[in-house]
């Protein structure tokens, strides 16, 4: 099955052209075909498509909105240009995987689309104003140009974090929020968490039940999540993605009575006070420089800048704040998974994480971390650790391949 994997957002859209059946899932030997992005949607936009085996198409073109951009996907996937010898008309593109930000309380798992679930992803705006549209264009346009036949399944970023003991997603506030406002937390990164645990548990050949692993999603955006026994019992990120650690440019975890503070001595409205926490604080708002951790590094080595090493050092404590409280609240793990960006890339990050956790039994081994960076997967703990630390490359694209696959042909849906 040729399954196309939609990433849309508010000003760009990524795909993967992605082949796999159920029997690939079980051999891992799904194929990706293409991939490509279309940025800066509604103006002059940016097209950058490869196919497999294949150097970069470059180009840039006027691009409208959404429904253009996959209309410009789609016909990219089936021209002659593309050169996908699978793939020669509509028809060869069998299913649309569509990840979904938001789901809410009321999608614990991922989905067929149905007019009823795109009210439910509607329903979603609330909660995520800037997500949740977008996958709905993207839905709508892969609709308009595949038809209805060709069925399209939503798999959400909150979906594996369903999980979450009631007593971890409440906030300490007056109950009636929740009652009257689903406030809660939901966490975010779903789809990340779930594939590097389903990946950490192939490579020991563990089974679901007896995976007790943490973690962590550093990239733009980072977050971590407790996972025992194959579910997800915590994570950080919250009602939005705001909250837990410091990322590119969000503050993570501050005291709220900031937001009231910063309003009235800056004359800020509480809106715009929230904007600033999410898009000029994090690794930008305390280095001044960049919300770049690779170039942060480069600033703290080469100039020996003290707000980048300041904004390294609060990042990485933070997410050791984070390890230590997850392994109280899931009694121990048995491993650390770093992924994402910076997770799959630093060695220093890494390190400087599991540095002050030597306490807890954590040692990373120094040759190993150093050579696990673009993409290799694999263990970075020293012989005897008492908890192992891994590094594997997240692939949210392929985990909603599979699911897409899986819930067209229903298959049970296992991580
Ligand atoms: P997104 O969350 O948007 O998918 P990524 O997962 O690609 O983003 O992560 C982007 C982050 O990863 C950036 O801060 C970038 O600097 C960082 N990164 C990428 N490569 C390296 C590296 N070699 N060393 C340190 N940080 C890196």
């Amino acid at each position: 099955m040729n399954v196309l994997v939609l990433n849309c957002g508010s000003s760009s859209v990524k795909f993967q052209l992605i082949a796999t059946d159920l029997d690939q899932i079980s051999h891992d030997s799904d194929a990706r075909l293409a991939h490509g992005i279309i940025e800066r949607i509604g103006g002059a936009a940016i097209i950058t498509f490869t196919t497999e085996g294949s150097p970069p198409q470059r180009s840039a073109a006027p691009v409208r909105d959404t429904r253009a951009a996959v209309d410009i996907i789609l016909r990219w996937i089936v021209s002659k240009e593309s050169g996908i010898a699978t793939v020669n008309s509509f028809a060869d593109v069998h299913a649309v995987g569509h990840r979904v930000v938001h789901g809410g309380e009321r999608f614990s798992k991922s989905v067929l689309i149905t007019e009823d679930v795109l009210r439910g992803i509607e329903d979603g705006i609330e909660l995520a104003p800037l997500h949740n549209p977008a996958n709905i264009a993207g839905i709508t346009a892969a609709r308009a140009s595949l038809g209805l036949g060709v069925p399209q399944v939503a798999v959400f970023d909150t979906a594996f974090h369903h999980t979450l003991p009631e007593y971890a997603y409440l906030y300490a506030v007056p109950y009636q929020f929740y009652r009257r406002h689903r406030i809660r937390r939901y966490g975010f990164h779903g789809t990340s968490h779930r594939y590097v645990a389903y990946r950490y548990r192939t490579l020991r050949g563990l089974a679901r039940e007896a995976t007790n692993v943490i973690t962590l999603h550093l990239g733009n955006g980072c977050s971590i999540a407790a996972i025992r026994e194959g579910n997800s019992i915590d994570t950080s990120m919250g009602l939005t993605p705001l909250e837990g650690l410091v990322m590119g440019t969000r503050s993570g975890d501050v005291d709220v009575s900031v937001v009231d503070f910063i309003g009235s001595k800056e004359g800020l409205s509480a809106a715009e006070v929230e904007s600033l926490l999410n898009k000029q604080s994090g690794l930008l708002g305390v280095s001044g420089l960049t919300d770049d951790m690779r170039e942060l590094l480069a600033e703290a080595h080469e100039h020996n800048d003290r707000r980048a090493r300041l904004a390294i050092e609060i990042f990485c404590y933070r997410a050791r704040k984070y390890i230590g409280a997850y392994l109280a609240a899931m009694n121990g793990a048995d491993a650390i998974v770093f992924t994402g960006g910076i997770g799959e890339n630093s060695p220093e990050i890494r390190a400087a994480i599991c540095d002050g956790l030597s306490w807890l039994g954590v040692q990373v081994d120094a040759g190993r971390n150093a050579v696990h960076t673009s993409g290799r997967e694999g263990q970075i703990s020293a012989e005897g650790s008492r908890v192992s630390v891994y590094v594997i490359p997240t692939n949210e694209e392929l985990l909603i391949a599979r699911d897409t696959v899986r819930v067209v042909t229903g298959a049970p849906q296992r991580f």
